[in-house]
């Protein structure tokens, strides 16, 4: 070692993963070689970017490949490239650090793999998804040694070291190691590891793993990969098991993906594309926020990696490449943003994936549900793109009241072919699940008129449906907006059969008196009280007193200006209940009972929880126990217990 060495802390974090990788992560170790091999790649792609833009490199001539070797004696495993290498500074910052924000994300899932028995698919993919690839080194290895010259300029070769415990060195590399461009690994295998040494084993690895590797490996002086950039391969020249391949190869997905899009356009651009649904789902908004796009090609080059202009982002899911010949090689990344030539791959590309899912919707209408339960999520933001509104509108799926399970699916198109004669609106009901949705009071009138309720189970879906307003004449409408001269004109035979028996004339007046109690009993909290046309099976509801936002909106937006205020409501009670009843029978006797009050204000609380609003649970706590204590009392009294 020459005495520019230095020794450097790992970062907290690094250190976190290192030693969860040589610690916790037995099985599936094989996946270190193809991390290395794709990191020798990303670096050969990165120096035919530069010499595509005319840039002066070290050594021009040098062919751009991979090579792999073994030293049995030492127990060694080398893996080379003629890439853009590392200068010092960079070696620092790239392999002492992890890059990836999310890594807290990232912690938890991998230590969670490691912890599980079957680690094998787990493991190896999240490892490759959050770029810790390099560190995974240390699965297999107990000293790695890097020594890298970078391709541009005149900086000499350096020297990395360690063991993946706490720290590394770096210095200048020995004059002997001193490589002319790009770099060197030196593997220094665990004593368990040596079936690394073996060149069947490699290859086969390399043939698992790093087949579609568009740089030469040689293993011992000996092409392995084989196989050619596969979105330019016409159509029918491909089998079914290469494209699941090359998907396996592109994502680290151990399933098969959902289904395939292979283009090949010549106008108004020319370029070949090659997407797939993953039969996985991903949180595009969480922890894979910034991992979606497509892989940018110029005439094989790779320009860029998760390019984001090539699709809408409610197309996330869409995993793949495209390869343009239509870009100038020396494109900079930088003026990639708002290229016209992308703005045009991203139209057709959106054009034929909306086609395709069209088709599937149409032909395999299972299959598109399967998509919508991954995807749905993300595809049905897809309301905000105004050029394929009318298209994209007919492929969003719901679960509905005329469903079986929760699971079930609609089309806003079956929902209108099973519209009752002069129907006018979709109706719709947003609720966290299908049990709170059937539960929503308002929900039960349309039960009773046999009117189909679509469910909302995501905030999503409700700003979907305002802003579309209708769909083929039908207006998009919240069941608690409903107008009841509207829902009148469609009776059910048997919705008039009453549920209790209907009230004398003494006993409606007495009624009259009772709503005033209550009026008196719940003051403010609520802005008039009256009787429902609406309700069943329920003894009350709160109905917001105007057409304006539903109280799932409501709530959001309370959330959003910190207002935890409760609105004040209409609230509705359902003169047929036996609750109602038995408090019209105390109001008749005793209309001062304070018992009366306390049953009141707990049937608003009810209403309110309904709702969705939680008032004071402390009183409302305090008032179930004290109802509960009586009752129990009473019932010990009657019983005789
Ligand atoms: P990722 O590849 O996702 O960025 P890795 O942990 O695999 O994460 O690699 C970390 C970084 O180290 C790479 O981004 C790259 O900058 C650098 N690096 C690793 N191997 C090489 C190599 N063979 N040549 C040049 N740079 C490399
Ligand atoms: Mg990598």
């Amino acid at each position: 070692m020459s005495d520019t060495t230095a020794t450097h802390q790992f970062r907290a974090e690094t250190r976190k993963v290192l030693n969860i990788l040589t610690h916790s992560l037995y099985t599936n170790r094989e996946i270190f070689l193809r991390e290395l091999i794709s990191n020798a790649s990303d670096a050969l792609d990165k120096l035919r970017f530069l010499q595509g833009k005319g840039e002066a490199v070290r050594d021009p001539d040098l062919p751009l490949e991979i090579a792999i070797t073994v030293d049995k004696t030492q127990r060694l495993l080398i893996i080379r490239d003629t890439g853009v290498g590392m200068s010092r500074e960079e070696m620092a910052e790239n392999l002492g650090t992890i890059a990836h924000s999310g890594s807290e994300a990232f912690l938890r899932d991998l230590a969670e793999a490691a912890g599980t028995a079957d680690n094998k698919d787990t493991a190896g993919s999240i490892i490759g998804r959050f770029g810790i690839g390099f560190y995974s080194v240390f699965m297999a290895a107990d000293k790695v040694e890097v020594i890298s010259r970078p391709a541009v300029g005149d900086a000499p070769a350096s020297l990395w070291t360690s063991d993946g415990e706490g720290e590394f060195t770096l210095g200048d590399a020995p004059e002997a190691d001193a490589v002319t461009r790009g770099t060197l690994i030196r593997v220094f295998l665990k004593e368990d590891a040596t079936e690394f040494l073996e060149k069947y084993r490699l290859e086969d690895i390399i043939r698992t793993h790093s087949n579609f590797i568009s740089f030469p490996i040689l293993l011992e002086g000996e092409r392995v990969n084989t196989t050619p950039a596969l979105w330019r391969e016409p159509k029918f020249s491909i089998s079914k098991e290469q494209y699941a391949d090359f998907y396996k190869f592109l994502t680290y997905d151990a399933k098969p993906p959902l289904d395939t899009l292979h283009l090949s356009v010549d106008a108004p651009v020319q370029f070949n594309a090659l997407m797939f649904i993953p039969d996985v789902t991903r949180d595009y908004f969480g922890a894979y926020r910034d991992h979606w796009g497509l892989d940018l090609y110029v005439r094989r080059v790779l320009i860029q990696r998760e390019n984001k202009d090539l699709v809408p982002e409610y197309m996330a899911f869409l995993k793949g490449v495209v390869d343009t010949e239509d870009l100038p090689l020396n494109i900079s990344r930088e003026t990639l943003q708002g290229n016209l030539v992308l703005r045009k791959i991203a139209q057709t590309l959106t054009r034929q994936t909306l086609s395709h899912l069209e088709r599937m919707a149409e032909s395999d209408p299972e299959a598109y549900k399967a998509f919508w339960r991954l995807h749905g999520k993300v595809f049905k933001l897809g309301y905000n793109d105004f050029v394929n509104r009318d298209r994209i509108v007919p492929l969003l799926r719901f679960n509905s009241s005329a469903l079986d399970d929760a699971d079930a699916l609609t089309s806003l198109d079956e929902y209108i072919g099973r519209a009752k004669e002069g129907q006018k609106e979709i109706w719709y009901a947003a609720a966290p699940g299908r049990e709170a949705a059937r539960l929503n009071p308002h929900v039960e009138v349309f039960r009773r008129k046999g009117i189909e309720v679509l469910y909302l189970f995501e905030p999503v879906d409700e700003f979907a449906l305002e802003t579309l307003g209708s769909y083929k004449e039908f207006a998009f409408k919240a069941v608690e907006h409903a107008d009841s001269a509207v829902l009148d004109k469609f009776r059910n035979a048997d919705e008039d059969t009453p549920k209790s028996a209907p009230l004398s004339d003494d006993d409606l007046t007495a009624f009259d008196a009772l709503l005033k109690t209550i009026g008196k009993t719940l003051g403010d909290h609520i802005k008039e009280v009256r009787v429902s046309r609406r309700l069943a099976d329920s003894p009350a509801c709160l109905v917001a007193p105007d057409e304006g936002v539903t109280s799932s909106m409501d709530k959001i937006m309370r959330v959003l200006h910190k207002d935890d205020s409760i609105p004040q409501k209409i609230f509705e009670v359902n003169r047929d209940h036996p609750i109602l009843r038995t408090l019209l029978r105390i109001h008749k006797t005793d209309p001062d009972s304070p018992q009366l009050a306390e049953m009141i204000r707990n049937l608003f609380d009810a209403a309110l929880l309904l709702d969705g609003y939680v008032g004071d649970p402390y009183a409302l706590a305090g008032r179930v126990n004290k109802l509960l204590e009586e009752a129990g009392a009473w019932y010990v009294e009657v019983r005789k217990l």
